[in-house]
């Protein structure tokens, strides 16, 4: 009898869109599939970005042999950077993965610390208990691979992000839509263009750059590349022979002015309404080299990810100020964008290829992953369907696969983009009070040696309309203090803490707001 267990511990992605991160052990052994991050939601005041907990890692250090990852999306890799600084270990991705995953350590100074090992599709490798293939997928970037990883009770099988494309455009092997299927439309748009004409898509579609550079070609444009995301794609793409470009179809932005507007394609970066990126700069006129003028078209080829609407709509109205023509993805412009992710048709196929004996459901919401349950099983093509979410361990041997306990699992948020600045749930919290009820500071000066408040406190009141109430604040103020005993009033924690619980109660009493109350002490 085998005593041995197989866990499969998802971290991150299962539960919610993004930050994927699943550990897969066999005694001391950890490796690592995918390292992702989340863009946060809106109610997450000033952070960034998101990125999985990783304490069990952290607390099994000694036993994680590497990091493997799919492919090369934010939500796959970009945690990278902060996992990689709490562990030190080998990353193993395609040629053009690592082409991103290099970029970011050289961002975070990481470059020396850690080693970068490149795979191919179809050539196993070894990490300890672990036989791994790559297998190439087709998805809307390039080089992205599943994995076949041979344990000692089995085989998994993880898919990473696709879609079964029949004819994608490199040539390697209905579904969701070919991404080849939405160039008629954009020929058309090309052809009906009079002035400039801007595109924005993902950075990371490379499939969908390359046709935007075709068409430019048969079309007479030159083609201008502005933001940062984009041109870092373009060059990567081209150094890797994605993307043939012939010499002099890209012009640098400065020379836009030389040539007409109708002989110009602007590749730019922005498609989510990112208040930073180029386009959005653009919409406001703010941007020096990409202009909108009346009659330019802006093309987005892309979809709105849920969340940013708001931004999105905000660059549209601006652009559509400018007197710009936008065409988005708003179900009535024709085919301008398809997913890179598969459809229910793709998921039943796909298992019925496989035909699991255990079928686990990775990345989305939990009405996601049962939503996948529930199509696997009705294939009929698999032993058993079990939905896990992150922190859950499933433990696997040759016959069967059940939950057994779970490890800290949930969220660390990130403060302008710096592994030092993670924001605790406090400081969120703060935050959210701040901007929906504004700030009460109050400043005692007391008299270190007799315990006396030396002067009128002085109350200061933002966010809120308070200007009546300061004076009646300071009396309360003024009050609270009286009430203290000599030695209570020595215990400036307890001096603030009554400050602000009569303060608070005042104004709460009065206005019907409960701002953040700050007492503060100066000793004289
Ligand atoms: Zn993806
Ligand atoms: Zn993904």
């Amino acid at each position: 009898m085998q005593t041995k267990k197989l866990k499969i511990i998802p971290l991150g992605g299962l539960g919610e869109f993004g930050m994927n991160c699943m550990a897969i052990r066999w005694e001391d052994d950890i490796i690592v599939i995918d390292a992702g991050l989340m863009f946060p939601e809106s109610e997450l005041l000033g952070v960034d970005v998101v990125v999985p907990d990783i304490s069990y890692l952290v607390e099994n250090k000694a036993l994680v042999r590497g990091i493997l990852l799919t492919h090369g999306h934010e939500d796959h890799i970009g945690g990278l950077p902060w996992i990689l600084q709490e562990l030190k270990v080998p990353v193993y991705a395609t040629e053009f993965t690592l082409a991103y995953v290099d970029g970011k350590l050289e961002e975070h100074k990481l470059t020396d610390q850690i080693e970068l090992i490149e795979i191919q599709p179809k050539v196993k490798f070894t990490i300890g208990p672990f036989t791994i293939e790559p297998i190439r997928v087709t998805h809307s970037l390039v080089d992205c691979v599943a994995l076949a990883i041979d344990t000692p009770v089995g085989v998994i099988i993880h898919t990473g992000d696709f879609k079964i494309d029949l004819s994608p455009p490199d040539g390697n092997p209905g579904y969701t839509p070919s991404e080849w299927s939405v160039k008629p439309r954009l020929d058309e748009i090309f052809s009906r263009t009079k002035k400039k004409l801007f595109f924005s898509c993902f950075s990371s579609s490379i499939y969908r750059i390359r046709i935007a550079f075709e068409l430019a070609k048969a079309h007479g444009r030159k083609v201008a590349v502005i933001g940062r995301s984009m041109n870092e794609s373009t060059e990567i793409a081209q150094d890797l022979g994605y993307l043939d470009i012939p010499p002099g179809l890209i012009i640098h932005p400065g020379q836009m002015k030389d040539f007409p507007s109708e002989k110009l394609l602007v590749m730019i970066s922005g498609t989510q309404g990112e208040p930073m990126s180029a386009l959005s700069r653009a919409a406001v006129d703010t941007h020096k080299q990409a202009r909108i003028e009346s009659g330019d078209t802006v093309v987005l080829s892309s979809r709105v990810i849920p969340g940013n609407e708001k931004s999105i709509f905000r660059v549209i109205d601006h652009l559509s100020r400018r007197d710009a023509n936008v065409i988005y993805d708003d179900g009535s412009q024709g085919l301008i964008h398809v997913s890179g992710h598969g459809s229910q048709e793709e998921m039943r196929l796909l298992i019925n290829l496989v035909r699991p004996k255990f079928f686990i459901p990775v990345h989305g919401d939990y009405r996601y992953l049962r939503k996948h349950a529930q199509v696997a099983t009705e294939t009929g093509a698999i032993g058993q369907a079990i939905v896990i979410e992150d922190g859950d361990v499933l433990e696997l041997d040759k016959n069967t696969a059940r939950k057994n306990g779970k490890v800290t699992a949930g969220r660390v948020l990130i403060d302008s983009g710096s592994s030092i600045d993670v924001v605790e749930d406090l400081v969120i919290k703060d935050r959210r009070t701040l901007s929906e009820d504004g700030i009460v500071l109050a400043v005692l000066a007391i008299n270190k040696h007799t315990g006396k408040v030396e002067r009128a406190p002085e109350v200061v009141m933002r966010g809120f309309g308070g200007a009546d109430i300061t004076e009646p604040a300071r009396d309360v103020v003024m009050r609270s203090l009286d009430g203290l005993s000599p030695e209570e009033r020595a215990d400036y924690g307890m001096v603030k803490e009554r400050v602000r619980v009569e303060l608070k109660r005042f104004i709460q009493k009065t206005t019907g707001r409960r701002p953040l109350v700050m007492p503060v002490v100066m000793e004289i």
